[in-house]
């Protein structure tokens, strides 16, 4: 399980892109992009996350994880599909040799800044 590493990342990552002048803020969504070939199991992230969350300006903050499907394509006849079986073969001229396009992403996509309860109407 390397979710709670993943969780952890996420909030280094999180904290440090916030801009420094807007002082103390809280972070209200956090929205990934994770690759079904990145091996995230989003209960266990959205678990882990909660955790590493805890007295950070994350904390209480809603995990959107977004899975990405497997795209591959073949490097003999170029043909692009999306891997939805675990048979990495071109079924158009049955080429073992491909690459994969994305599938193994893990980004952090947005991070949304909750709004501040603002009292100041003048
Ligand atoms: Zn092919």
């Amino acid at each position: 399980m390397h979710e709670m590493g993943i969780a952890l990342q996420i909030v280094d990552i999180a904290t440090a892109s916030i801009p420094p002048n807007l002082g103390d803020v809280r972070v209200a969504k956090v929205n990934l992009k994770v690759g079904k070939l990145a091996a995230v199991v989003p209960d266990s992230l959205r678990f882990c996350f909660s955790v590493a969350t805890k007295d950070t300006p994350l904390d209480g903050a809603e995990l959107v994880i977004e899975e990405l499907p497997v795209l591959a394509r073949c490097k003999e006849c170029s043909t692009q599909w999306t891997i939805t079986n675990p048979v990495f073969q071109c079924q158009t001229c049955n080429s073992g040799s491909l690459e994969i396009l994305s599938g193994r992403e893990l980004d952090i996509e947005s991070i949304e800044i909750a709004e501040e309860d603002k009292n100041d109407s003048g």
